[in-house]
């Protein structure tokens, strides 16, 4: 083995791309990771983590000449001067938006591992069965029982707080104890249970770590704080990311190499061997491109470069990309639906002053569709419930006026609000594709997005209106407004599919393991791999989905398979 050639390669550090380099290198492979970003250490690279705010230079805002740098995710509440060390700047990676679509990217080792909000609902079979059931996309290849004992996996790995709620929507895990609801969220449980006995609404499970067992002690993490500022980077690694879990775990089997300001270009396919030998890099810094070899690549690059990656990754066997023989590659792209906002206020409860800090939400699991097609649409939403006592006056004031106003504060009614996260269908023409002639400034050519609302999105929208403003009603809130956030796809992180799994390889990209069809040594397990999106958030399936495919993939190259 010289120094060029590996067991396994890992395409990108962040979520996925942490617990391939995590089962991969325990089960003794000597593992390249390949990040694109800059090196960054868990605990000591987290510049604003302990800043106070009137410690920021410009008091938390970004101000115009930087946010200009940053204009795909200026719609993004992300965009703050405590979180903007960990965002990736357009220029870096230029792209073509034919359809408007905010692309969110780390820069850094443990990609957006460092960002994430951390839900963390399992998957069920009323989404794995989903578009066999209503009819589109294509089946998956696998049900729930295939990946249950990997969500416990990594859920005890990593850390999950909640409580076993017995929900189908959403199947219980292996949980710490919950984070708690506030007093209004209790109140509105109260009434649900009471009008919809098939609605409910729980403490969402949140990967932060709220009594820390010996697995999580062993990887220097400790208890959650309730800072409530888990998106600067957490010192006490109180949730969870790539870079206090997965990564330092990994390099203590003293099997991980791990190569920042890295690209990674293309994969290279052996014509003679039927299979990829290794992938081509560029350094960031002096543009000098190798070649790394090694015996399985798995590319966790997140869904968009990845099949960037494969798009440009062209041999003779290969013209139109690694494994696309279906030409289906960059197709079938979905998201979440994150446009509606339901708030309202409620008079009573003032006995209760404070809401306190957690690092979470509640969370009401879909209730439209589930068990059978009731309404005009397809598929359904979850819902995030959040809340807050409002103070008066507010302190947006300047000089004196603000300081009176935040010493003389009275606290006004509570606030509740419902944030809409809805399931979107992948379709043919929701894709994306190589620019023939644009570059980005490294080389690799820039990726065209042309992915959209549909009608389906509409539909499901007005319904989310409609109910939660009737069961806001229901509950005595006053002052409830329907907002259309018109947030942008991409703007809420979770996009997915475009090298999707399937069963046959006609109309698929990889199969039950994740594996390429027509390329075995290669896996995909990030959101690329996404047949269809359900209306949970995606992560905690991605990294299931990743130490089940590391799981195989080892076992295959042990048997000699691969
Ligand atoms: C504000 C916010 C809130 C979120 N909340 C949640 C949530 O509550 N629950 C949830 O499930 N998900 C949430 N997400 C989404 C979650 O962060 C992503 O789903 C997850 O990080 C994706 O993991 P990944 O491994 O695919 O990609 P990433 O974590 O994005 O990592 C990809 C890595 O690959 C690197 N890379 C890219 N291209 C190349 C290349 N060519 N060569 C080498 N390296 C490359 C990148 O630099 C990056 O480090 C949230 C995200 C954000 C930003």
């Amino acid at each position: 083995m010289n120094k060029l050639s590996f067991d396994a390669i890992v395409v990108g550090s962040g979520m996925s791309g942490g617990w391939a380099a995590k089962e991969l290198t325990e089960k003794g492979l000597k593992t390249l990771m390949i990040e694109s970003g800059k090196n960054l250490e868990h605990p000591i690279d987290y510049p604003t983590t302990n800043l106070l705010p009137w410690e920021f230079e410009h008091r938390g805002q970004v101000p115009y000449h930087i946010a200009k740098q940053y204009p795909s995710i200026k719609r993004h509440f992300l965009l703050t001067e405590s979180t903007i060390p960990f965002i990736k700047k357009d220029e870096e990676q230029e792209y073509i938006q034919e359809k408007s679509f905010d692309w969110i990217r780390g820069d850094q080792v443990g990609g957006r591992s460092l960002l994430w909000g951390r839900h963390t609902q399992r998957w069920s079979d009323h989404d794995f069965e989903g578009p066999l059931r209503d009819g589109f996309a294509v089946d998956w290849p696998i049900r729930y029982h295939d990946i249950a004992p990997w969500y416990s996996h990594v859920e005890k790995f990593i850390g999950v707080s909640g409580n076993r709620d017995g929900l189908d929507a959403v199947p219980d895990g292996e949980f710490l104890p919950p984070f708690e609801m506030t007093c209004i969220e209790k109140h509105f449980k109260a009434s649900v249970d009471i009008h919809y006995p098939d609605r409910h609404l729980i403490i969402a499970r949140t990967a932060n770590i709220t009594r820390p067992n010996e697995i999580h002690l062993q990887q220097g993490r400790g208890k959650c704080q309730n800072r409530d500022m888990c998106s600067r980077g957490c010192p006490f690694g109180g949730y969870f990311s790539s870079n206090s879990s997965t990564i330092p775990w990994a390099k203590k089997t003293g099997n991980l190499t791990l190569l920042t300001d890295t690209i990674v270009h293309s994969i290279v396919y052996d014509e003679e061997k039927g299979k990829a030998t290794g992938v081509r890099v560029i350094n960031k810094h002096t543009k000098v491109t190798d070649i790394y070899n090694a015996k399985i690549i798995f590319v966790n690059a997140s869904a968009l470069n990845t099949n960037l990656i494969l798009l440009n990754s062209v041999s003779k066997r290969f013209p139109n990309g690694l494994g696309n023989d279906n030409g289906l590659l960059g197709r079938y792209m979905a998201f979440h639906n994150y446009r509606g906002l339901v708030k309202a206020e409620y008079e009573g409860l003032k006995e209760f002053n404070t809401d306190g800090r957690r690092p979470t939400t509640s969370y009401m699991p879909r209730f439209r569709n589930l068990y059978e097609q009731q309404t005009n649409f397809l598929r359904g939403y979850s819902v995030e419930i959040g809340s807050s006592r409002a103070t008066y006056p507010a302190g947006d004031d300047f000089g004196e006026t603000l300081k009176d106003n935040l010493l003389n504060t009275t606290p006004g009614n509570w606030l509740i609000y419902a944030k809409m996260m809805g399931e979107t269908i992948p379709k043919e023409e929701s894709r994306v594709t190589l620019d023939p002639f644009k570059k980005d400034k490294y080389g690799l050519p820039q990726l065209r997005i042309s992915v959209t609302f549909d009608g389906n999105d509409e539909k499901l929208l007005q319904d989310f209106f409609k109910e939660f403003s009737e069961m806001f009603g229901k509950a005595g809130y006053i002052a409830i407004q329907k907002i259309d956030t018109k947030r942008q796809p991409g703007n809420e992180n979770h996009e997915m599919g475009g090298v999707r799994m399937g069963k046959d390889p006609n109309t698929s990209m990889l199969n039950q393991n994740n594996q390429l069809h027509h390329c075995k040594n290669v896996f995909v397990t990030d959101g690329a791999c996404m047949t269809s999106t359900s209306s949970q958030n995606p992560s905690l399936t991605y990294m299931a989905l990743t130490a089940r495919a590391a799981d195989y993939a080892v076992n295959e190259l042990k048997a000699g398979k691969i």
